[in-house]
């Protein structure tokens, strides 16, 4: 078995986005309900850990509050002094798609603040790789504002915080959260210590965000990789766009740390995507990755929560990944898993081919 990290707490399931319905703000035709970034898909897939018994095998992680000096690596004074006042009121809203209601900005430095000591745990050795599961997420946010249900840039600050402290400077972030990782992409674009490769569903969040021109700036020109695969892709495109591109681009930059913003929405269950994923190919990409880091840099693997929506499949895709970073005998069955598998159009078709072809000439300005 692996010794496995694993952050949590509580409070992160506390925050409330308010005034958001489903997928956006009701009002005229939409009726209020529950917003899709809500605390029980999280909750149940900690649940889920919980009663097969799989949480007793994972040595805890605790967070604290992220500091102002590590938020300011990444966010403008602006942004984080008008998060702060509004977060003291009833209502806020940080950005697009991304409304809260009080105390949110309490409980996004913790949720940082938790993916700070997820990377540190690892990168210190006190385990062997780690999962954070944290909320609110945080690859959408930007250095100004907040964006798509994210507050604050979890992994940039996290990264940067490391990075501050010395304890890692090459880092390789894989963003496989079905929507483009714009606040991670933001935060290292014009940097080519820090390799940032988004896989996600072409021009779905944000709109006019995520293609494969944008490839960095300056010194970081060609260590962005965007791979913006077409709605419906499935498990071969997938796992093709792990092997052609994913893995050829890690051994190239050669990391000391492998980051997952790890979003379940590319799952066959979710309401804000159009993938097909079952958990089994979470599993397996989790897997890749871990050889990936074995053969770059000692294993050290954190794997970070980003999206993921559908309340009832979250869980099962959120255990077999525990399952493959541990390497636990307990196995949760994937009720839906079979199903999903015999579902049409889930090998690699021509056309994903050809936009992995495209991309994978891209490998080339990797050093
Ligand atoms: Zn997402």
């Amino acid at each position: 078995m692996n010794k496995t990290g694993f952050a949590f707490h509580e409070h992160c399931l506390w925050h409330d986005t308010g005034p958001c319905s489903v997928f956006d703000a009701p009002g005229g035709f939409i009726q209020p309900g529950t917003a899709a970034e809500n605390p029980e898909t999280k909750r149940r897939f900690k649940n889920l850990l919980d009663v097969s018994g799989l949480s007793e095998l994972l040595t805890p992680i605790k967070g604290a509050l992220a500091e102002h000096d590590d938020l300011r690596r990444f966010h403008t004074p602006d942004y984080l002094q008008r998060l702060a006042t509004q977060s003291d009121q009833q209502f806020g809203e940080a950005g697009l798609c991304a409304p809260f209601r009080q105390d949110a900005f309490h409980i996004a430095r913790l949720s940082a603040g938790h993916t700070i000591a997820t990377l540190e745990s690892v990168l210190k050795g006190e385990v062997d790789n780690a999962y954070c599961l944290t909320r609110p997420p945080g690859h959408h946010a930007e250095s100004h504002q907040g964006n798509g249900f994210c507050l604050l840039g979890n992994i940039p600050i996290a990264i940067k915080a490391a990075q501050a402290k010395g304890l890692v400077n090459r880092v390789v972030v894989v963003d496989w959260d079905v929507h483009h990782g714009n606040g991670t992409q933001e935060a290292f674009y014009d940097n080519a210590d820090v390799l940032t490769i988004s896989i996600h569903h072409d021009n779905n969040y944000p709109i006019d965000s995520g293609a494969v021109h944008e490839r960095g700036d300056g010194p970081g020109f060609g260590y962005n990789l965007n791979v913006p695969l077409p709605a419906g892709s499935g498990i071969g495109a997938y796992k093709a766009t792990i092997e052609q591109i994913v893995e050829p681009a890690i051994k190239r930059f050669q990391p000391e740390l492998i980051v997952i913003a790890c979003g379940f929405d590319a799952s066959a269950m979710d309401p804000l995507g159009c993938m097909i994923l079952n958990a089994e190919t979470y599993h397996w990409m989790t897997k890749r990755m871990m050889q990936c880091a074995a053969d770059t840099c000692g294993g050290k693997l954190a794997m970070i929560h980003e999206g993921g929506y559908s309340e009832g499949y979250v869980p099962f895709c959120g255990h077999a990944v525990i399952e493959a970073l541990s390497n636990a005998a307990i196995h949760v069955p994937d009720p839906l898993g079979a199903d999903i598998a015999r579902w049409g159009q889930q090998s690699l078709q021509p056309h994903q081919q050809a936009l992995l072809s495209e991309i994978s000439l891209l490998l080339n300005d990797i050093h």
